[in-house]
């Protein structure tokens, strides 16, 4: 079968051109013909459609062979062009091929012209394709150059998918992008279409072939692929389909793809083609991935930096936890947080925020039920749980339901974790690793800002209670010092009290001294016995003062013994059964046999028994003197009790007597020796014993007076007691 040959003559119309034909036909062709004879006719010629070849006469009547060579070129068409010629020698042939012939035919030769015209054919052909190649390595530089150069990256995009529509000869380019969480559909980044926008291209069906596959797809006509119905093939407005993984160092970032209008049939060098364009795309985008990385990575830089200057603006610990949870939402997304703080074996929910209307009760929860957790604190890394339905390692506890994907990031100050951060997301599989490293750098900043909360509230509450010691101390020392001034008071009062006491016996002895001297002889008796009351009332009151003073420079209980009360008494009874007797008074002594004995100083307690016993038979005219002892077993007590018949005390001055040189209104009128001293030795020796001192009186009836003193401890109880115990 013979080839169709589009062939253009520059020639003398007229002239017969039939012996060309026919060799061409002989040749194998099917030459069809248009001969021109003028530039302006060769011009519209070549506009009109496109020549496998022009045959030239090498001149014409108005027109040349050379000229028409040199319309070609103004035009910039390479079509194999022969010069057929009559006669032609060396110099015209070379003028010839240096003008752009690509061979010449002599007219009485024509049997070398289809070898020539086949040849030349050929070779057109060859430098089609390497202008083809030329122009497809053009458009891959441009794409290149366009990924390098253009910063702005949908600017960038879109000059990429322009590049990739030519380079391809395409009718519809899109750049698809998988979005950093997983599951989420693809993004149409960029697209160039003659269709209206085909958001369908982002659909599963080819993205999922592409992404799982990684390597190209081509389908050749939609209506033929098992991967969509008919009916949703029969809506689309292509039908060949080419897509390219956009792949940098194995990671899959998206897809290239490739739509035609009609179907046709991919070869693979445009395959390759679509996956060279693919592989510079892929770079581009992962550079400007790593470009808006940077930038959020220094944004984010930032933002942590503004969160710790607002962490560290309190010291109050609720707000402090109120803050964490309010900066969190700058750094990392979340439905409902939580700070958890970890004492023992338990992790306790102290600060709880929600985006939504998820509430969660305040919890504690044990970390030996928590695998998760147990997991986070062994580790002391971030957990994820990207589904918590499908995770086993997540245990539900209540008023957690919602949660669907969970960060757990442990908040560590050096090297002790002191609880956790806890993120929720209603939707499953949001958080990334990403995600996991900044809420760690956060959680660390949290931990410190929690911990410096912690050290100040205990800073301001040893502040507040060493302020409590201060003002005690202070109370406690002007009390002392208003005791100091009572009782230097005292010790003044004391002095001049004795120094008066001491001057009137002194000041009587000289009046006597005197009158024994110088007075009536007959009183002389009389003068002398009250030279020796005086010098006894003296004698008296000097032993009372230095038993005072005594007591004064208390010996502590060092010198304490266990005292049988009962003995004690007996013997102070019988030295004071004589005055009694004087008296006319009786003396009866009511021992308890079965009291323990008391804890104290022998003599001191002699003369409390004395002291009471004496005034009771002082200030006593008729009836007598009874003495008890009794114990008090549920206080470890034991009560000496000294009751009179005597003239009792007068209500006011119950108080009074107790005082040192006091001495009641009724001794004026019963002229009964005293110093006024004997009370208050008693009240100081019973307060030494750690006892009481109690009073009952009426006037005229008799008085009662009871010393309490604490029993001896068992330990303490010498061997002759414990019979009696
Ligand atoms: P003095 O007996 O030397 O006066 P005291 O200190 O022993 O000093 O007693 C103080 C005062 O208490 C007495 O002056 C007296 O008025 C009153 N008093 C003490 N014991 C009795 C008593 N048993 N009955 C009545 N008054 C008493």
């Amino acid at each position: 079968m013979s080839k169709p040959l589009h062939v253009l003559f520059v020639a003398d119309c007229q002239s017969d051109r039939s012996a060309v034909i026919r060799q061409l036909r002989r040749g194998g062709y099917e030459p069809l013909t248009t001969c021109v004879e003028t530039a302006a006719a060769m011009r519209a010629a070549l506009q009109r459609q496109q020549w496998d070849v022009v045959l030239a006469d090498y001149t014409t009547s108005q027109f040349s062979a050379l000229a028409a060579l040199e319309l070609l070129h103004q035009i910039d068409l390479d079509v194999p062009f022969i010069i057929l010629s009559n006669s032609m020698n060396e110099q015209i042939a070379v003028t010839a091929m240096k003008a752009g012939a690509h061979d010449y035919v002599m007219k009485d030769n024509l049997a070398r012209l289809v070898p020539a015209v086949m040849r030349e054919l050929e070779d057109m052909q060859v430098r089609r394709e390497r202008q083809q190649r030329q122009r497809h390595l053009l458009l891959l530089h441009q794409i290149t150059y366009a990924a390098a150069t253009i910063l702005d990256e949908q600017a960038m995009l879109n000059a990429l998918v322009a590049s990739v529509r030519d380079l391809m000869e395409a009718d519809g380019v899109t750049i698809l992008l998988w979005p950093e969480h997983q599951g989420a559909p693809a993004v149409t980044a960029a697209q160039l279409s003659r269709f209206p926008v085909q958001p369908e291209l982002g659909a599963p069906w080819i993205t999922e072939a592409v992404r799982q596959a990684g390597i190209p797809l081509a389908i050749n006509n939609v209506l033929q692929t098992p991967f969509l119905s008919q009916q949703r093939a029969q809506q689309l407005p292509f039908r060949a389909l080419l897509a390219a993984p956009l792949l940098v160092t194995g990671q899959k970032l998206g897809a290239l793809v490739v739509v035609y209008e009609g179907a046709r049939r991919f070869v693979a060098e445009e395959i390759t083609r679509a996956e060279q364009a693919a592989q510079q795309i892929a770079l581009a985008v992962a550079k400007s991935q790593l470009i808006v990385a940077e930038r959020r990575q220094r944004a984010l830089a930032e933002t942590l930096r503004e969160v710790a200057v607002a962490l560290n603006s309190t010291l109050e610990r609720e707000q402090v936890l109120k803050l964490i949870l309010d900066q969190l939402l700058r750094v990392v997304a979340y439905d409902s947080a939580s700070i958890m703080l970890l004492q023992d074996n338990a992790l306790q929910s102290v600060a709880y925020r929600s985006t939504h209307e998820l509430v969660q009760q305040a919890t504690t929860l044990l970390v030996n039920e928590l695998r998760h957790v147990q997991t986070i604190l062994l580790q002391r890394r971030p957990l994820i749980i990207a589904d918590t339905t499908v995770d086993a390692r997540w245990i539900l506890a209540p008023g957690t339901e919602f949660v669907r994907c969970w960060l757990g990031v442990p908040m560590l100050i050096q090297d002790r974790i002191i609880g956790l951060l806890n993120f929720n997301k209603i939707t499953p599989n949001f958080y990334t690793e990403k995600d996991a490293q900044v809420a760690m750098i956060f959680a660390a900043q949290s931990a410190t800002a929690i911990e410096n909360a912690r050290l100040y509230a205990q800073q301001q509450q040893y502040a507040a209670q060493l302020e409590v010691r201060v003002a005690e101390r202070t109370q406690a020392l002007a009390a002392a010092n208003v005791q100091l001034q009572e009782l230097d008071r005292l010790k003044s009062k004391f002095v001049s009290d004795v120094t008066h006491e001491l001057r009137t016996p002194l000041t009587n002895l000289q009046l006597y001294i005197d009158l024994l001297e110088t007075g009536d002889a007959e009183r002389q008796a009389r003068y002398r016995k009250q030279l020796k009351e005086q010098a006894a009332r003296l004698a008296q009151l000097v032993t009372d003062i230095l038993d005072l003073s005594r007591l004064e420079r208390p010996m502590g209980t060092a010198s304490f013994t266990a005292v049988d009360l009962n003995k004690l008494i007996e013997e102070v009874i019988e030295a004071q059964q004589p005055r009694a007797d004087q008296a006319s008074l009786s003396l009866t002594f009511v021992s308890d046999k079965t009291i323990p004995p008391v804890m104290g100083q022998r003599n001191q307690l002699v003369q409390v028994a004395t002291n009471l016993i004496v005034n009771a038979l002082n200030y006593t005219r008729v009836g007598g003197v009874m003495v008890y002892t009794t114990g008090d077993a549920a206080q470890q007590m034991v009560c000496l009790r000294v009751s009179d018949s005597g003239i009792g005390i007068d209500p006011q001055e119950k108080e009074l007597i107790f005082q040192r040189f006091y001495r009641g209104e009724g001794t004026r009128h019963l002229s009964v020796p005293g110093t006024g001293l004997g009370l208050a030795i008693v009240q100081e020796i019973v307060a030494l014993h750690g006892g009481r001192l109690e009073v009952d009186s009426q006037v005229n009836v008799g008085s009662t007076f009871r010393v309490w003193l604490p029993v001896a401890e068992m330990k303490t109880i010498p061997d002759c007691f414990r019979n009696e115990i």
